[in-house]
């Protein structure tokens, strides 16, 4: 049975003024690939992520300098930031001290269990929120020896066991992520998890390959866990551009009706029937709308066949033809025109007329 969009079975938590959990909106982050040590880089890669509709960057925090440089970024941004740290327990506590919300552990790491009092002690005085992540890449070596290869169970027990050592310090601020590159496997852990345990879920697919490719594992993994019900904060994990993720992320939430972001836009495969060059079209239209946050609905059709019903039902919409092509505003005509490339210029045109129109 669908549950898509009922996120109440996991409890609340807050990455800085965030909610996460408890029925909020599923949030959506992504993590910077600037050196973190150059704090400009990295401020100028965080604006372009929430320039995309990113709502908190994690960022690899590897050495004191890193930790030196939080203090620019920090004060640089208002989104809530992530440290993504490892092996040194001291780097976590620096992040802290810094003012970033959240950290992304794994309490099997830090230097042992005294490391990790200090950590979650710490995280409880900033009010920090710390996620735990386990990975099918580097599961404890007694798991691997128990079940013999990294699967669900293992990744389960895994996140179980780091969860219990901060609930004994009292901590409970608590998310957890699951991440294998296999997508059944991640899709059976998080459904697991969901069983086990009411701490937000952070869901991704891990490694998931190049913008094409991963593209398509993660809609697949990540749309079925979120039609389930499960995950409250996602990221799309690709082997590009961070900002890239972005996109694809939203695209994910918009097609199961979860969240909007951003323009729609609807373009037709082309056929036999098409006689206009509608890649270029719908390519230039793509670039034109590719930082818009305008949430408005662009469709680009190559015939009369399904053309004019879909343009008609867009805020811009453009039915090409033999010889002409006809652009609907919000359901009614406003334009026919002659010759491909006066038709490519009278569409972005009325474009710019409508994002112009949006953001007054
Ligand atoms: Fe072919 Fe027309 Fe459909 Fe485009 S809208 S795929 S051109 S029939």
């Amino acid at each position: 049975m669908s549950i898509a969009g009922d996120k109440a079975s996991s409890r609340e938590i807050k990455l800085g003024k965030l909610k996460i959990g408890g029925g909020a909106p599923v949030m959506v982050q992504s993590m910077t690939n600037t050196d973190t040590r150059d704090a400009a880089a990295t401020l100028a890669q965080i604006q372009r992520l929430v320039d995309r509709g990113c709502e908190a960057v994690r960022l690899a925090v590897p050495d004191g300098e890193a930790v030196k440089a939080l203090r620019e970024i920090r004060a640089g941004t208002n989104i809530p930031l992530i440290a993504d740290i490892h092996f040194d327990w001291r780097l976590a506590i620096g992040a802290l001290e810094q003012g970033l919300e959240g950290l992304r552990i794994n309490p099997g790491n830090l230097g042992g269990e005294k490391a990790l009092e200090r950590v979650t002690d710490a995280a409880k005085a900033h009010g920090a929120v710390i996620r735990v992540g386990v990975n099918s890449g580097s599961l404890e070596k007694e798991l691997l020896a128990k079940y013999g290869h990294p699967c669900a169970k293992a990744l389960v027990e895994s996140a179980l066991g780091h969860l219990r050592m901060l609930e004994r310090r009292g901590f409970d601020a608590v998310k957890i992520s699951l991440k294998s590159s296999s997508v059944m496997e991640s899709i059976e852990a998080y459904r697991l998890m969901r069983k086990e345990s009411d701490c937000p879920l952070h869901i991704g697919i891990t490694e998931a390959g190049s913008l094409k490719r991963g593209s398509v594992k993660s809609a697949v993994g990540l749309g079925i866990l979120l039609h389930e019900g499960i995950g409250e904060t996602m990221r799309v994990s690709l082997t590009c551009d961070p900002e890239e993720e972005l996109l694809v992320a939203w695209e994910i939430l918009r097609a199961l009706g979860l969240r909007r972001h951003g323009p729609e836009i609807i373009s037709c495969p082309t056929c036999g029937r098409t006689e206009i060059d509608l890649f270029s079209l719908a390519r230039e239209v793509e670039n034109a709308l590719a930082d818009s946050c305008a949430e408005i609905k662009v469709a680009v059709m190559g015939c009369v066949v399904n053309g004019p019903g879909e343009a008609r039902e867009a805020d811009l919409g453009l039915a090409g033809g033999r010889d002409k092509g006809i652009i609907f505003r919000k359901g009614q005509i406003i334009r026919t025109v002659r010759g491909q490339a006066n038709l490519l210029q009278a569409f972005m045109e009325e474009l710019q007329k409508l994002l112009a129109g949006e953001m007054v």
